[in-house]
């Protein structure tokens, strides 16, 4: 059977990027960079005082206190053009850039003014280049500031404003569809019958989607039937670049899924992956639109949306790391593996007195138990054909997007 990375792998091989748009800076947050970032200035742009006080002259302080003559003022915006002597001081807010002359900056509450306000005594001596960010410290025009694949945050925001990118240029954002399958669903705004549940997995492959960058439309779910399901799916795949399907791909008698994507000339890559759960999973492609056919217990749906589906989304936009980041942790308690399957286990992560990030297996009634899934923020990975894990077990887990 395929393992999850050749899956993975056989998805981005699949995966075009998407072209590049340009956005405000405002809209930014969470995009995929698609150009270099590139300071366009030095930062700071000149040297610059970290403190409000006064602009002097190491070598006038060494014999603090000493009184210096107050010859100007700069503030932040609008600087002293002098040049100071020795046996001067300028007044100095932060911000505002160091005069000619001058090498430090003692902050006032170690000054004193004079009764005139003309003098100032230095209380205690200053050493070259204190309280002064001395200019291009931080970075040097022409650097590469943010590099093109990076997913741009909040605090990335400040950065692209020094910079002057008012506008920036990021991957399109993918569009994707949703569509449910069973003949057991009714929506969330109903009560269920007999027999029937509520569609879980619409409204949670939608947030998903959207934390993968996705535009997202939302239809509603599909009965078990294959001409509807076939027309359904041929009519979803109008105006999309993912496709996301739910339920229909076991082995029963009413799952239809892959006879539907068949029938309509779509090309299959795979129909299972070593994984539990999500062992299911179809992936196919009909001309441009990936096509994922995920099995529709509502954890399945969100393991295999996070390692694949999530991976094409991101892809798409131009990520470097489309794929979740695998980090380690402290296993809390013993696990289970698998036989032929890798295990994907949800858990909560907790960082433990010594500061070691812990991951606390969920007690979980297998991969229909959403109850449990509800307080998930990580998957334990347990390697395929590994019987247990042992309670204090360094584990790689991968943190799901929330
Ligand atoms: P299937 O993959 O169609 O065999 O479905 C597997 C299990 O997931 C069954 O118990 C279904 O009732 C359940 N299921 C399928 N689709 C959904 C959905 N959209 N929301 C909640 N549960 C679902
Ligand atoms: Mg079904």
């Amino acid at each position: 059977m395929l393992s999850v990375h050749e899956a993975i792998r056989i998805i981005c091989e699949q995966t075009p990027t998407l072209p590049a748009e340009k956005i405000p800076l405002t809209e930014a947050r969470g995009r995929v960079l698609a150009e270099d970032i590139i300071a366009d200035t030095d930062l700071p742009p000149f040297d610059r005082a970290l403190m409000d006080g006064y602009a002097v002259r190491a070598a006038d302080t060494q014999n603090a206190p000493v009184r210096l003559r107050i010859v100007g003022e700069a503030a932040a915006g609008s600087g002293w053009r002098g040049t100071l002597d020795a046996g001067e001081a300028v007044r100095i807010m932060t911000g505002a850039p160091v005069p000619a002359g001058a090498d430090s900056v003692q902050q006032i509450e170690r000054t004193r003014e004079g009764e005139n306000g003309e003098t100032i005594e230095i209380e205690r001596a200053t050493s070259p280049a204190q309280f002064i960010a001395s200019r291009a410290s931080e970075i040097t025009s022409g650097s590469i500031v943010l590099r093109r694949g990076e997913t741009t945050n909040a605090a990335m925001t400040a950065a692209l404003a020094s910079f002057g990118y008012a506008n920036v240029s990021v991957g399109a954002r993918p569009r994707a569809t949703i569509l449910a399958t069973g003949s057991e669903l009714v929506p969330v705004e109903e009560t269920p019958g007999a027999d029937k549940i509520r569609d879980s997995n619409s409204p949670s492959l939608a947030a998903y989607a959207e934390l993968a960058g996705a535009r997202v439309r939302r239809l509603p779910f599909a009965i078990d039937d294959p001409a509807l399901l076939q027309k359904k799916i041929e009519e979803s795949l109008q105006h999309t670049d993912v496709l996301v399907l739910s339920g229909g791909v076991s082995m029963g008698a009413y799952d239809f899924t892959k006879t539907a994507l068949r029938e309509i000339g779509a090309e299959i890559f795979f129909e299972q992956v070593s994984l539990r759960p999500g062992k299911p999973t179809v992936f196919a492609r009909l001309g441009r639109t990936l096509i994922f056919g995920l099995p529709g217990n509502p954890v399945s749906v969100s393991v295999t949306f996070n390692l694949f589906a999530r991976t094409a989304l991101r892809r798409m936009q131009g990520a470097n790391d489309p794929m979740l980041a695998e980090e380690r942790a402290v296993l809390a308690h013993e696990v289970k593996g698998a036989v032929e399957r890798t295990s994907y286990l949800p858990a909560q992560l907790r960082t433990d007195d010594e500061g070691r990030l812990l991951a606390e297996p969920l007690r979980w009634g297998g991969s229909s138990d959403l109850t449990a899934f509800a307080r998930t923020t990580a998957l334990i990975i347990v390697p395929q054909d590994v019987k247990t894990l042992a309670e204090k077990t360094v584990v790689r887990i991968v943190r799901l997007p929330g």
